[in-house]
């Protein structure tokens, strides 16, 4: 363990340019509003057509240029010989007992990474991936056992929805009653690690012209990248989910190993200084329960002191099992005993509902096939820890 925490950290290699990973000329989703302003300029086109390209792609789920009908024959066939509107292919869909969906995604270079749609009562939730694999080696996910990883583009994060959307064709964009209202980043990798392209992503998902989310819809989970938290605090203001798991850093060293690099004080420090004014923007603690772990009611009473004053509600996440984990999950009284201790101190602390554990689409489950391909290329590439 030692010698693998200096290796912690965002993936080094830069993210594979735009267009570039994607093996296409130009591939228009996930361009910023600029960037496709500035793609039209250089076609000799007015910036309007920006707007106008947005409302196809973003409002319609439109992708062929020959349907876009506010553009000329001219233009129409001039962005189909320059470039393309694409989505990740759909390599295999599951579904559920319980009506939860799990797709596997391959992007242009063949990597992959899965998504996950909760139907509820009163919403439907996607839980989008930000990496192919992860780089921390939390000790209890499946996914960072993954070997490659590589920093998903805003292209392959933004295509994450439209893929979701064309399959309960939301298009054009529903005001509400949405199959996909809320959007949270609890797939694969680190958001916080791939901060540049997840803000590009999230802007695109929270234009009122395009897919409008709003950003109390949308959820950054992190497992504690610091710096980064204050960031997206203020340029982006979503809501925050905070993977704790442990009040101690002798044992959050050891389940997260993140923690070494920004220790439990740094980390309640940032979110108490994250924006939120109102209970409604309470920050979410994921507080995984391992069997004779981090599951006595000690340790509910260490993570009652631990958040005191911060507007925050505990999600208790019943450990998700995969081949080979090291750990157990916790037993239900042993649960509910927890919760009640993080309850009577004034915190919402529901207990999660396992969902799509036979299709290993719970938290923590995600894990794509990608580390067995051979050749990646070298630029997008980085092993993890
Ligand atoms: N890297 C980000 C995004 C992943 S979110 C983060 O750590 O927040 C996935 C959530 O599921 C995290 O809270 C993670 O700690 C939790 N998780 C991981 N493995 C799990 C498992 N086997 N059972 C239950 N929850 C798990």
């Amino acid at each position: 363990m030692e010698g693998r925490i200096e290796k912690l950290g965002p993936p080094r290699s830069p993210p594979p340019e735009r267009g570039v990973a994607s093996g296409l000329a130009c591939d228009l989703v996930g361009l910023s509003r600029e960037e496709l302003g500035d793609f039209f300029a250089g076609l000799g086109e007015s910036p309007y057509r920006a707007k106008q390209l947005w409302h196809w792609i973003y409002h319609r789920g439109v992708r062929k240029f020959s349907e876009m009908t506010t553009f000329n024959k001219k233009l129409q066939g001039l962005l189909s010989e320059s470039c393309r509107v694409t989505r990740p292919e759909i390599r295999r869909l599951q579904e559920s007992a319980d009506g939860t969906r799990k797709w596997l995604l391959a992007f242009s270079d063949g990597n992959e990474a899965e998504i996950v749609h909760i139907p509820e009562v009163d919403r439907g939730t996607l839980c989008i991936s930000s990496q192919v694999g992860c780089t921390l080696t939390c000790q209890f996910c499946h996914t960072g056992t993954q070997k490659l990883v590589r920093n998903l583009t805003p292209g392959e994060i933004v295509g994450q929805m439209l893929i979701a959307r064309d399959h309960f064709n939301e298009w054009p964009s529903p005001k509400e009653r949405r199959h996909i209202s809320n959007v949270v980043f609890m797939g694969m990798g680190e958001p916080l690690y791939n901060y540049e392209n997840v803000a590009q992503a999230i802007r695109i998902l929270m234009d009122g012209e395009g897919i409008a989310l709003s950003k109390r819809r949308i959820t950054l989970s992190t497992t504690g990248v610091v710096p980064m938290i204050q960031r997206a605090g203020n340029e982006l203001d979503v809501q925050l989910a905070i993977s704790l798991h442990a009040t101690t850093d002798a044992l959050r060293d050891k389940l997260v190993p993140l923690n070494r690099k920004y220790p439990l004080a740094e980390l309640i420090k940032a979110c108490r200084t994250y924006p939120r004014a109102a209970n409604s923007r309470r920050i979410t603690f994921e507080y995984v329960m391992l069997k004779g772990i981090n599951d006595s009611i000690t340790d509910a009473k260490q993570l009652v002191k631990l958040i005191q004053g911060i507007p925050a509600k505990v999600n208790l996440i019943p450990f998700n099992t995969w081949p080979g984990a090291p750990y157990e999950c916790s037993m239900p009284e042993t649960i509910s005993a927890f919760a009640d201790v993080v309850n009577e101190a004034g915190y919402a602390s529901p207990v999660r509902i396992p969902r799509g554990q036979d299709i290993l689409a719970a938290c923590g489950q995600l894990k794509s096939a990608s580390e067995r391909r051979a050749r990646i290329p070298a630029k997008t590439t980085v092993k993890g820890n």
